[in-house]
């Protein structure tokens, strides 16, 4: 084939894959990463003779099918190369996806989703064609997103890219909203009630006395909840820098111990705390007083009035510190156990709102330990008791600390 050198083709693929890698990077798009898929592609037919009738004159050159097969095979996402409507090539990830037999298949008996099918069948799509949606390729609860792209030569990109991801971290955002708005409007409504019989009856003051006294609390239960968001959504911002102050934990647990006692007086007596020396911990003193204030409030709670709730502190290890909170309340049955940390996840509700609870005290627990590289452990024994168990990284282990 005149024009064609190996050295030159390997040259102007190499340009087009740095140029295209540094779209990827800079972009971070899945629009960047099908630039990578077709510019890759799209130089490897370039720069080999074309696949289905190679000129007579050419020197036989490195198989076509072979190197566009190579390139495929560098994408982690199910990538296929279909000429006409048959799958030529398909990387692992696409062979995982869709099962080894694929290659040579027709394209739409391989992406077995009736929304693929009708995609491919429209050859005229161009090169800004929406991606679509596939849900329930692989498994039933996964979604893909599937783009296709039509090269100079003719044949056809199909890129799979796994969104079951994002398309679940949108599902719980929309669902946080949904109770967030449930659980301020459940108040409000109650203030505006109070406030509209108040109007009639504003001449009776024991009855002004006693709505005022529901009023405030409602309000004061909303602020609570708002307090907790705030809280949250504070600690998510904070969540990828590292805690960097030392913090001398048997004080702290002291201290919250004091602002406990101030305001349930009648469980004070009950509080028993069993603290060895221990490592100061690498933390912010803030955050960890909030994750001490709810899981002591928790098993004061949901213990029984009059039982001890024991709050215990070890050395685990060389590098970590071991925070026990015990009660001997009835108990979690274990298929809550595992949803206790998601927000607004109770197992009985008219009981943590009896008890003031908003349904956030674990969910704000588990992503002060996320942020601090602890671990978070809830074990209960139905009658008996609850013990949460919280590892924290001493502040010995290596790296800036202030105090
Ligand atoms: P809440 O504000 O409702 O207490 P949390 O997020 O702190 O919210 O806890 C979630 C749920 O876990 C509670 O509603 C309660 O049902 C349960 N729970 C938490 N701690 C305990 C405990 N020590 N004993 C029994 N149940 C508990």
């Amino acid at each position: 084939m005149p024009g064609f050198s190996a050295p030159r083709a390997l040259f102007a693929l190499a340009a087009v894959l740095i140029t295209a890698l540094a779209a990827w990077i800079a972009a971070g798009s899945e629009a960047a990463g099908i630039a990578l898929v077709g510019a890759s592609v799209a130089a490897l037919v370039a720069a080999a003779p074309p696949i289905e009738r190679p000129a007579p004159e050419a020197p036989p050159p490195a198989p076509a099918e072979a190197n566009i097969a190579d390139a495929v095979e560098a994408i982690f996402e199910p990538v296929l190369l279909v000429a006409g409507n048959r799958v030529i090539a398909a990387n692992q990830a696409a062979r995982t996806l869709l099962g080894a037999h694929i290659l040579g298949q027709d394209v739409r008996v391989a992406i077995r989703h009736p929304a693929a099918a009708e995609r491919l069948l429209d050859s005229e799509e161009g090169p800004a064609a929406a991606p679509i949606q596939l849900v329930g390729l692989g498994a039933r609860d996964q979604h893909w997103e599937m783009r296709v792209r039509t090269l100079p030569g003719g044949h056809r990109i199909v890129h799979l890219s796994d969104r079951t991801g994002s398309h679940a971290a949108d599902r719980i955002r929309v669902d946080f909203v949904a109770n967030a708005s449930h659980e301020l409007r459940t108040p409000l409504a109650s203030i505006l009630g109070f406030v509209e019989t108040l109007e009639d009856a504003a001449d009776d003051p024991e009855t002004r006395t006693r709505f005022l006294g529901v009023m405030g609390n409602e309000a004061r239960r909303m602020q609570r909840l708002i307090d907790d968001l705030m809280s949250l959504s504070r600690i998510e911002a904070e969540k990828y820098r590292a805690p960097d102050t030392s913090v001398d934990l048997p004080e702290l647990v002291d201290e919250v111990y004091g602002e406990l006692a101030a305001l349930a007086p009648d469980r004070t007596a009950d509080i028993v705390i069993d603290s060895d020396p221990v490592a100061p911990v690498r933390g912010d003193r803030v955050q960890l007083s909030q994750l001490l204030h709810n899981i002591i409030g928790n098993a004061m709670k949901y213990g029984r009035p009059g039982s001890p709730v024991t709050v215990s502190l070890r050395s685990s290890g060389a590098s970590m510190v071991r925070v026990a909170v015990t009660d001997e309340g009835e108990g979690i049955a274990p298929e809550h156990l595992p949803r206790l940390t998601e927000r607004f996840y109770r197992v009985d509700s008219s009981r943590s709102r009896a008890a003031g609870g908003t349904g956030l005290g674990l969910a704000i627990v588990k992503h002060i330990v996320e942020r601090h590289r602890g671990r978070l452990d809830i074990a209960s024994t139905v009658g008996s008791g609850t013990t949460v168990t919280i590892l924290l990284p001493a502040a010995t282990v290596p790296g800036p600390l202030s105090s």
